[in-house]
């Protein structure tokens, strides 16, 4: 074969090894609800932790005060200021300040990362302005939005399982991250009460809960992905307490470590896991979030550079650097309308530093782009089919139609924009015409941190 044929040859094998048609999907779907049933049975009954948040209500509107969100997520993290009006008042102000981690901390020591965080929190708790300052005889609470996988102990209280999404601090992991964080606040000086302990899916849920009171399930998509919803608490056996009056509890899929043999899974994405911080974990992450799409595209370019001298007769020395490629980038490629396609271009020699590239080349880049966004979007919707599934929600009964309401948040749901419409429309396609329309993918932009301060609210000392 010649270098050409030879490129063509790893992308179609890419296209065959990545194909997710509607009956495999189906079969995905089906395991993910299998699974979501082993794991609330007993603990540790499935890769699916299926984690009891605590939380048993979700905010109905009467929320009222000022509270403070921290949401520690993947790269940033932020704090917020909320302040609530209490029946039809809603979210009278809101403040926000947006802080980046510094890489060094994310695999340094825990007194290290939660002092950051805690001058950062402090530093935003100094700039209260008039009108939106807790009263003097009042200790301030925070709603603490923390997206890793937690064993929660109670509403406000949570060992770290294992680190996600690049972060990896041995002394952290087993610790209840409410006491790293108010033991770093406490050494600070800064008083504040922890009043609820939530992950961003969790968080999402209540912000989208407080606004649409159809919404039965978050899901992130950022730079990795999860998923919440409302179970039914009778529905739950490994649960030991009493059930909560509400009947139901919120449940923290971390679906993100579902894995499948129906799972479309190629070399790449064994070789990308085995050299990953948590090989062998969040499989399904991997083949879907944001982290690590580009990493996948960069992978199979670097094959097409070795075997089929891509990019000429040598390996673009850049192409070989581990997650350079990332998915925003990839994302600018894959919605490049030029007709030269003159982003790819900008992009392959901005980043991986490799000056001519053919329109013809740049296609097959594109091409590639496609195949890697639309097995996570494709992906994504079936785990989503598995959630309404485990609901019951997946069919019309009687002809009757209640919505099924989803918040979606995440930089990948947000800003990749074919992402986003390939993950709906297989969800249209895997449901059927009648069901999907009871089913709505609402945005609930942000909605972690305001739904941290909502349960914040509905967990304080003062109630
Ligand atoms: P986190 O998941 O860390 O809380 P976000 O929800 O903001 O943060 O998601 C950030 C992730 O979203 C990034 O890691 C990136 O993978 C993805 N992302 C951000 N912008 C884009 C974009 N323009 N196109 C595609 N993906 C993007
Ligand atoms: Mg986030």
């Amino acid at each position: 074969l010649g270098r050409w044929a030879r490129a063509l040859a790893i992308l179609k094998e890419m296209e065959e090894k990545c194909g997710a048609p509607t009956g495999k999907l189906k079969q995905i779907a089906d395991a993910m609800t299998v699974e979501m049933h082993a794991g609330l049975a007993s603990e540790g009954g499935s890769k699916l932790k299926m984690i009891i948040s605590y939380v048993d209500n979700l905010p109905t509107g009467d929320e009222k005060g000022l509270f403070y969100a921290l949401d520690l997520g993947g790269t940033n993290f932020r704090v917020l200021r909320v302040l609530l009006g209490g029946k039809e008042g809603g979210v009278v102000k809101q403040e926000f300040e947006e802080v980046s981690i510094p890489p060094h901390l994310m695999t340094g020591s825990s007194h290290e990362l939660f002092d950051y965080i805690a001058a950062a929190l402090a530093k935003f708790v100094s700039t209260e302005s008039e009108g939106l300052h807790v009263s003097p005889d009042r200790q301030r609470e925070l709603g603490f939005t923390f997206s890793f996988p937690v064993r929660q102990t109670s509403i406000s209280s949570g060992n770290l399982i294992k680190w996600t999404k690049g972060f990896s601090i041995e002394d952290t992991v087993g610790e209840d991250v409410v006491g790293e964080l108010t033991k770093a606040m406490e050494r600070i000086g800064l008083d504040m009460r922890v009043a609820a302990l939530v992950n961003d899916t969790i968080g999402t849920l209540a912000g989208g809960r407080y606004y649409d009171q159809d919404v039965i399930a978050a899901v992130i998509l950022g730079t990795g992905t999860n998923a919440a919803y409302v179970e039914r608490a009778h529905a739950i056996p490994k649960w030991q307490g009493l059930l909560p009056q509400s009947g139901e509890m919120v449940i923290n899929m971390e679906w993100g470590n579902f894995r499948s043999s129906h799972l479309p899974i190629t070399e790449f994405d064994q070789a990308l896991d085995v050299e990953s911080l948590n090989p062998g974990e969040q499989i399904f992450e991997k083949l879907i979030s944001g982290m690590y799409l580009g990493e996948v595209v960069r992978r199979v370019l670097c094959r097409m550079a070795e075997e089929a001298a891509f990019f000429g007769d040598t390996v673009p020395p850049k192409l070989k650097i581990p997650f350079i490629l990332r998915t925003p980038d990839m994302s600018a490629m894959h919605h490049d309308t030029s007709p030269d396609l003159r982003v790819v271009g900008k992009k392959l020699k901005d980043i991986l530093e490799i000056s001519s590239t053919s329109l013809k080349m740049r296609k097959v880049i594109v091409e590639l782009c496609d195949i890697v966004a639309t097995r996570g979007a494709r992906l994504s919707a079936a785990g989503i089919v598995g959630i309404l599934k485990k609901l019951g929600r997946d069919t019309v009964k009687d002809g009757e139609k209640h919505k099924s309401v989803i918040a979606l948040d995440g930089g990948l749901f947000e800003h990749y924009t074919k992402f986003r419409t390939c993950m709906e429309s297989t969800l249209k396609e895997l449901l059927g015409e009648d069901v999907s329309e009871t089913v709505i993918i609402e945005h609930s932009n942000d909605g972690s941190g305001i739904g941290a301060a909502l349960l914040a609210a509905s967990h304080s000392q003062y109630l």
